[in-house]
C-alpha cells in the first residue's frame, strides 16, 4: 500500500472533499489539524487508510461567523482562533475557556474543534464546552447536509455517526448567550507531560430575576461518551439560583453516573469529591456572567 502522505488531498470546497472520500471508497481519512489522527497512526491504533483529505482549506469554512442567531464555527476554525475571538469569550464563554485549555499553544493552533468533536472521545475538552452551549454540528456527505444536536453523534468512546471516511463535519454552532445568561467551564486534571482529565464540567444557565429559566450542562470522562446531563439541568430549572441549589445539582449528578477507579487518573471517591467541589462554583460562575449576585 502507498503511504498516505503521498496522496494528501487539500481541496477547495466540500463537493471536491466528498468526491475524493468517494473515489477512496472508505480508505481514505478526513483530517483537521492531525493532532489526534496521526500521532494515533504512528502508534497504530488505526487501521492504516490510503489518502488523507484536508479539511482545513475549504472554502468559506475557515472562519467564525454570525448566521441566523447563531455563532457558526468552520471545520478549519483551530482553538486558538476560538480563544482569541471575543464573540466566543463573551456569549460562548465556557466553549472558549474549554479550548484554551487544550494542548499547549502547538496543539491549540493547529487542533480544530470539528477534530475534537468528529473524534469522540468522552473527555474531549472542547467537545464538553460546545455541549453545554447546545451545540449542533452539520455533516455533509454524497446524500446531502444535515444539522444535528452534537449530543448525538456519539457512539461510544471514540466511536461517532459521521462516518470519518465518507462524510465531512462541516461547520458547528450555537446560539450565543444573551444578557441574562452566562457560562463556565473548569477541568481537573493530572498532568503527567500529557494532561490527562480527572474531570471537566462546563454549565450554561439562563437566569431570571433569581429563578433558573433554562440550564445546560455537560461533563466528562463519566461514561463511555460526553455526557450531556440533562438530569442536572432538570434538576436546576425553575429553582432559585443558590448555592444550596449548586450544591443538589452535583449530588444529583452523582446519582446518575457510574465513576470508575482509573490507575492513571484517579479514584472514584476522588473525582466524586472534585464534582462535588468544582460543579458548584462552575454554576455559581455562570450566574455571576448571568448578573446574579450569589
Ligand atoms: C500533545 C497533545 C495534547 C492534547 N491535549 C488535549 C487536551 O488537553 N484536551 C483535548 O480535548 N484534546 C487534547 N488533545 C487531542 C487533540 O489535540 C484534540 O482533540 C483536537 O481538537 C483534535 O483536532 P484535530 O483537528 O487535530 O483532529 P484530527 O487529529 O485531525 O482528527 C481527529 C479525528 O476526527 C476526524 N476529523 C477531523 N476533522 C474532521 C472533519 N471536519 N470531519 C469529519 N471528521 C473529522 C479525523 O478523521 C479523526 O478521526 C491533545 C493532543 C496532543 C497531541
Amino acid at each position: 500500500m502507498t503511504s498516505a502522505w503521498n496522496n494528501y488531498f487539500v481541496p477547495d470546497t466540500v463537493a471536491e472533499a466528498l468526491a475524493i472520500l468517494q473515489r477512496y471508497d472508505g480508505r481514505a481519512r478526513v483530517v483537521g489539524g492531525g493532532t489526534d489522527l496521526l500521532v494515533e497512526s504512528r502508534r497504530g491504533l488505526r487501521r492504516p487508510f490510503e489518502a488523507i483529505v484536508d479539511a482545513t482549506r475549504m472554502t468559506g469554512l475557515g472562519a467564525i461567523v454570525e448566521d441566523t442567531g447563531h455563532i457558526v464555527i468552520g471545520c478549519g476554525v483551530t482553538h486558538t482562533m476560538l480563544v482569541n475571538d471575543e464573540r466566543i469569550e463573551r456569549a460562548g464563554t465556557c466553549l472558549s475557556e474549554s479550548c484554551g485549555v487544550i494542548g499547549g499553544p502547538q496543539v491549540r493552533n493547529t487542533g480544530t474543534l470539528a477534530g475534537n468533536v468528529a473524534h469522540a472521545l468522552p473527555a474531549g475538552d472542547g467537545t464538553i464546552g460546545l455541549l453545554a452551549l447546545g451545540g449542533e454540528v452539520e455533516i455533509a456527505g454524497l446524500n446531502g447536509t444535515r444539522w444535528m444536536p452534537a449530543k448525538d453523534t456519539f457512539k461510544g468512546p471514540g466511536r461517532s455517526v459521521i462516518d470519518r471516511q465518507r462524510e465531512i463535519l462541516t461547520r458547528l454552532r450555537f446560539k450565543p448567550t444573551s444578557d441574562n445568561e452566562g457560562s463556565a467551564f473548569h477541568r481537573v486534571m493530572r498532568p503527567q507531560g500529557l494532561c490527562l482529565p480527572i474531570i471537566s464540567m462546563a454549565a450554561r444557565l439562563q437566569i431570571e430575576g433569581d429563578t433558573i429559566t433554562s440550564a445546560g450542562i455537560s461533563m466528562g470522562p463519566v461514561g463511555p461518551v460526553p455526557w450531556f446531563a440533562a438530569p442536572v439541568a432538570d434538576a436546576l430549572v425553575g429553582g432559585r439560583a443558590s448555592e444550596e441549589r449548586f450544591a443538589k445539582a452535583a449530588e444529583v449528578a452523582l446519582d446518575n453516573i457510574s465513576l470508575r477507579t482509573s490507575k492513571y487518573r484517579a479514584t472514584e471517591e476522588y473525582r466524586a469529591t472534585m464534582i462535588q467541589t468544582y460543579l458548584p462554583i462552575i454554576l455559581a460562575k455562570a450566574a455571576q456572567r448571568a448578573g446574579v449576585e450569589l
